[in-house]
C-alpha cells in the first residue's frame, strides 16, 4: 500500500519552526513580520481561506490584518489601498484573495504590489525570476507540493513528472519548480491528447485540475508518487458533502509508492508556505539575511 504524504503533520512541524523563528526576529530586532489580507466581496470559500490564514498567521506570531472590502470597489480605489500597504513599513507581505469581482482586473491589482511583499509570489518579476533563476517569491500551493515530494523522494534529478493543469497558480510554476529541481516535466491540461498514456509514463503526478477523481488507477505507474492539489467538493449518495481531490485516491493507493490525501495533504501546506514567505519576505526588506533553518526550507 502507498504511503500517506501527511502535508498536515509536515505543515504543523513548519508552524513550529516558523513560530520560532519569528519570536527570535522579536526578540533580537523588536520586528513582528507584518502580513495584510485583502478580500473583495463576500466569496464564502474566499472567506473561509482568509480566516484561516489570519488565524493560523497570528498562531505563528505574524501580524495579521484583514481588510474587508465591497464588491464594489472600483479598481482605481483598490490600486491606492495597494500603493498605502506597498508604502507601509510595517506591512511585510499582502496578499489580494483571488477570485476578484469581474470589474476588477487581476493581472492590474497583482503588478501593484511590491515584488518584496508579494507573498502569492504571482507578481510577474516573482514568475519571471523563478522562470530565468533569482531569488523569487515562490507560489504557495506549488512550494508545498514541492516541500512534500523532497521530504518523501529526496533528490528528484532525473525524475519524469508530470503536472496536470497549467494555471498561473499552481500548475505552471509547479512545471517550473520541479524544471529547477532537474525533473523531466511534462504539462498537460485540458487539450492535451492521450492524457492517461502521458501520466503512465511520470514517476510524479501532480494533478491540479479540479475535476474530482479524475486521475484513474490505470493512469499511474507503479511505484509512482502523487501529489493531488485538487478540492472538489462532491455530493454523496447520502447527500451529504463530502472533499475528494483530482484523483481516485483509494485506487490509487494500491499502485502508487506515495499519495497525498485529501484533506489533510497539499492543503495545509499552502497556508504554511505562505507563512514562510512572510518570514522571507520581513528578512528581505530589512536587508537581513535569511537565517539557516528558513534558508534551507525555502526550495
Ligand atoms: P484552474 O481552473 O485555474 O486550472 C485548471 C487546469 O486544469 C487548467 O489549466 C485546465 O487546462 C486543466 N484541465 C481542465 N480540465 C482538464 C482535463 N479534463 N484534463 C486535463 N487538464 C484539464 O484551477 P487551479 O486554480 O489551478 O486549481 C486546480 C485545483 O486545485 C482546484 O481543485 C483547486 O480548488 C485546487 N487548489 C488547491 C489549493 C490548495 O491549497 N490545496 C490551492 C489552489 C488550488
Amino acid at each position: 500500500m502507498a504511503k500517506i504524504i501527511d502535508g498536515k503533520g509536515f505543515a504543523a512541524r513548519l508552524h513550529v519552526t516558523i513560530s520560532q523563528l519569528t519570536s527570535q526576529m522579536q526578540s533580537t530586532f523588536g520586528i513582528t513580520p507584518g502580513l495584510t489580507v485583502v478580500l473583495v466581496g463576500d466569496n464564502p470559500a474566499s472567506q473561509v481561506y482568509v480566516r484561516n490564514k489570519a488565524r493560523q498567521a497570528e498562531a505563528a506570531g505574524i501580524h495579521s490584518e484583514t481588510r474587508y472590502l465591497s464588491a464594489q470597489i472600483s479598481q482605481a480605489e483598490l490600486l491606492r489601498l495597494i500603493d498605502q500597504l506597498n508604502r507601509n513599513p510595517a506591512v511585510h507581505g499582502i496578499l489580494v484573495q483571488l477570485p476578484l469581482p469581474a470589474a476588477i482586473d487581476p493581472q492590474a491589482v497583482i503588478e501593484a504590489i511590491d515584488p518584496a511583499k508579494d507573498v502569492d509570489g504571482f507578481h510577474p518579476l516573482n514568475v519571471g525570476r523563478l522562470s530565468v533563476g533569482g531569488n523569487a517569491r515562490l507560489p504557495c500551493t506549488p512550494m508545498g507540493c514541492l516541500l512534500l515530494l523532497k521530504d518523501c523522494l529526496g533528490d528528484l534529478a532525473g525524475q519524469h513528472a508530470i503536472v496536470i493543469g497549467r494555471s498561473n497558480i499552481v500548475g505552471k510554476p509547479m512545471a517550473l519548480l520541479l524544471l529547477r529541481q532537474n525533473c523531466t516535466v511534462t504539462i498537460a491540461h485540458s487539450q492535451t491528447r492521450h492524457l492517461a498514456e502521458e501520466c503512465r509514463r511520470a514517476d510524479i503526478v501532480v494533478a491540479a485540475v479540479g475535476r474530482p477523481q479524475l486521475v484513474k488507477r490505470d493512469w499511474i505507474k507503479p511505484g509512482a508518487t502523487i501529489i493531488d492539489v485538487g478540492m472538489n467538493r462532491i455530493v454523496t449518495d447520502s447527500g451529504a458533502t463530502r472533499l475528494v481531490g483530482d484523483v481516485d485516491f483509494p485506487a490509487l493507493q494500491s499502485i502508487a509508492h506515495a499519495i497525498t490525501p485529501v484533506p489533510g495533504g497539499v492543503g495545509p501546506m499552502t497556508i504554511a508556505c505562505l507563512l514562510l514567505n512572510t518570514l522571507a519576505a520581513t528578512y528581505s526588506q530589512m536587508n537581513w539575511p535569511l537565517p539557516q533553518a528558513l534558508n534551507e526550507l525555502i526550495p
